[in-house]
């Protein structure tokens, strides 16, 4: 049997942690399973490697900033392999390139395109264990690439797609996927399963347990998985495609995305190619834009309208940069961004079949004192955008509403 194991950043935080996961590693392999491991940089390093590059430079080459994240990863593979022979077990770690990890050439955020795992069969048949750095990669020419925050789960998956693994474990801090973030929601109930598409939603969503894009690729190539602790022996959270029996729970979980922000452009002339010239721009930029709201037209003379949008925390400073470039050309009277925003999220397969869910969180919000900023909604989502201040009281009101 072949499994995939991946350890995120808080289970190699220290040498501790590192031996204990080398343990856990042994014990699979002495049941004579081939293992596979993908690793994250330790705890808070990757943050901290960015940290550094922005006491240089406010917005530093994306290129170069891959060569600094990627030492992240490649140090925790050194560091377990080291483990592993302390335990006389054979190991062999492999960078993303090494391992076979081609990538295309957007830096920071690059897409996996494809996968030769040739040296890690090689390996895996010489009896070693194979440790591969996950969230890296590298294009054809040989540059090394990332893959966006959080990239070592899509590492994992994608390699177990390619190695046809039986089985992918996702290792964490928390015992699997839970109703809320437990540490903010003191009574969330831990899920024993959960669709592709809820797990899409509350990780996109800043549910925080996995990246999006790793839950995407699982969806696409049918890869179950399952999402467990590192540091005790529960049976975790199982990941997998939409089963009839799961549509009778309306509400699996509630997330909170701190990481968004928002901006507004006040006064914008309404009239046909404006929105078109606004996002195709931010979209160039490689910036994601999450929630889009414009309102009517308002004032007399030229009709104007207001529009707001979101977009990841990190690319703020880029968009509010393409925005500024467009003030003159397409003539908006003021922009406003801000960063203090939370997206709270309901979210349920069960919603395509019950009515009166958007009715119930409003009321619920209403009666807790929180304004809503922004709605958005989905066949299996409500989101609405709220003051960060106000964001984690929210998600608990609305947690006890519909799941307490
Ligand atoms: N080290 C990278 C990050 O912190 C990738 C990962 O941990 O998955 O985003
Ligand atoms: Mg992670």
């Amino acid at each position: 049997m072949l499994i995939v194991q991946k350890y995120g950043g808080t289970s190699v935080g220290s040498t501790e942690r590192i031996k204990n996961v080398a343990a856990r590693i042994a014990k699979q392999r002495a049941n004579g399973e081939q293992v596979v491991v993908v690793v994250s940089a330790m705890n808070g390093v990757t943050d901290n490697l960015i940290k550094l590059a922005k006491e240089i430079m406010p917005l530093p080459n994306d290129r170069e900033m891959d060569v600094l994240l990627a030492t992240g990863e490649q140090t925790t593979i050194a560091l377990t392999a080291i483990a592993l022979h302390a335990l006389d077990v054979p190991a062999v770690s492999l960078t993303g390139a090494q391992a076979g990890i081609v990538t295309d050439g957007v830096h920071t955020k690059a897409k996996i395109q494809n996968i030769t795992p040739r040296k890690i069969h090689e390996l895996l048949d010489g009896g070693n264990v194979v440790i591969v750095a996950g969230f890296q990669g590298q294009t054809l020419e040989g540059q090394i690439t990332t893959l966006g925050r959080g990239g070592s789960d899509l590492t994992a998956i994608a390699l177990a797609a390619a190695l046809k693994a039986e089985l992918c474990q996702i290792f964490t801090d928390v015992d699997g996927v839970y109703t809320a973030d437990p540490r903010i929601v003191p009574g969330a109930k831990k899920l024993e399963e959960i669709s592709y598409d809820e797990m899409l939603e509350l990780a996109s969503l800043g549910a925080k347990v996995m990246q999006s894009r790793s839950v995407e690729f699982a969806k696409k190539f049918g890869v179950v998985f399952e999402v467990r602790s590192s540091l005790n022996d529960n049976p975790g959270t199982i990941v997998k495609e939409e089963a009839k029996s799961m549509e009778d729970i309306v509400v699996r979980g509630v997330s909170l995305d701190k990481n968004q922000a928002k901006i507004t452009l006040v006064g914008v002339p309404d009239k046909p190619g404006v929105a078109a010239r606004i996002f195709k721009a931010i979209g160039d930029a490689n910036v994601n834009v999450d929630m889009i709201v414009q309102n009517i037209s308002h004032g007399a003379g030229a009709p104007a309208t207001d529009l707001s949008f979101t977009v990841d925390k990190p690319d703020l400073l880029k968009a509010r940069k393409v925005i500024d470039h467009l003030t003159q050309e397409i003539g908006f009277r003021e922009v406003i961004a801000t960063d203090d925003i939370g997206k709270l999220s309901l979210v349920g397969v069960g919603m395509k079949s019950h009515t009166g869910v958007a009715g119930k969180m409003f009321e619920t919000l209403a009666r807790a004192g929180v304004n809503i900023e922004m709605i958005s909604t989905s066949e299996i989502k409500i989101s609405v955008v709220i003051d960060l201040a106000q964001g984690e009281q929210a998600m608990k009101a609305v947690h006890e509403a519909f799941l307490g």
